[in-house]
């Protein structure tokens, strides 16, 4: 029990238990400049699978003169070595992807598609209106869910868009309730270039736990862009919310503007969630070790906190 415990307040209104998935070897590598060596991908998906992590999300079946760095997806998924209960995702973007990945199903556990809540960052990611977008996730969820594969959608900049400013709320919870109607099993809220601040993000998910109710998981995907992201944390967590999205070393994660940092360090997550009392079923050591080994592979330091300070030593 650590010395906090007295004064803190809310604790007993927190989750427990919080579930992480693991996004680096995709959202992570595909920020990458330089192309990782599709064995050395395979090599830290094993380790990451062997930490403990629950889900992972290993790749993405884009086209690959869109992202080279991804363009293996297909060996890395028939390379990989997942231990039995470790949820295997790949991101797809259309149906074409969907198509792509099923020709490996047997290695896939799950899907996630993803769309912006911010009309401008929609068509300029992926040249698509908001409702267009819709309706062609739609026909993947269902398809998706025909072929047994569990479904996540990630709507993206639904705290805020560097081109429109404010996304209102209530018009991210309706692109939700659409994909919730259309299959996804899970919701994910993507502060895509960390303008997300604790106070919006508490209200945000009190709103999306009361409206989108109990049948989908609604998970929280934050950027530490402006070293918020584990400030927000806390505040969805008080709001209710039991499932996080990082990516080891602090990799990735759409750094806009360039050299801005990205995801939010899952090694930072689970270290602060440990010593909050907060169970995630991973081993931080292990977890540090992937995190260092990418690091090694990448040779430049990384932006993750715990992997240069090292987990916290009570009595040290
Ligand atoms: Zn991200």
């Amino acid at each position: 029990m650590t010395y906090w415990t007295a004064v803190a307040t809310s604790e007993s209104e927190l989750p427990s238990v919080v579930r992480i998935r693991e996004v680096g070897p995709r959202d992570g590598f595909q920020n990458e400049p330089e192309i990782i060596p599709t064995e050395l991908k395979i090599e830290l998906i094993g380790a990451l699978a062997r930490t403990g992590v629950q889900r992972l999300e290993v790749t993405s079946f884009v086209r690959a003169d869109v992202i080279p760095q991804l363009a293996d997806a297909g060996e890395v998924l028939e390379g990989i070595d997942v231990p039995d209960g470790v949820s295997v995702g790949v991101l797809v973007p259309n149906e074409r992807g969907l198509d792509a990945a099923l020709e490996h199903r047997s290695k896939i556990d799950e899907i996630n598609v993803f769309m912006s809540a911010s009309e401008t960052h929609n068509r300029k990611n992926v040249n698509r209106s908001i409702e267009e977008s819709l309706a062609g996730l739609e026909v993947v969820l269902g398809r998706a869910r025909e072929a047994g594969l569990r479904c996540e959608a990630v709507i993206s900049t639904s705290f805020g868009c560097p081109y429109e400013g404010n996304v209102p709320p209530d018009r991210v919870l309706a692109v939700a309730a659409r994909l919730r109607d259309a299959g996804a099993q899970e919701v994910g809220f993507g502060d895509t270039t960390g303008m997300a601040n604790p106070i919006q993000v508490r209200r945000f998910f009190a709103d999306a736990i009361a409206s989108l109710g109990d049948g989908v998981e609604l998970t929280a995907h934050f950027h530490n862009t402006r070293g918020q992201g584990l400030a927000n944390v806390v505040a969805a967590l008080e709001a209710g919310v039991d499932s996080f999205e990082s990516s080891f070393g602090e990799l990735g994660g759409c750094p806009v503007p360039p050299g801005a940092t990205g995801n939010i360090a899952s090694e930072d997550l689970v270290s602060m969630l440990h010593e909050m009392g907060i169970e995630t079923g991973i081993d931080l050591p292990a977890l540090l070790a992937c995190a260092r080994r990418v690091q090694e592979i990448l040779g430049r330091p990384l932006g993750s906190h715990t992997l240069v300070a090292g987990p916290v030593e009570w009595g040290a």
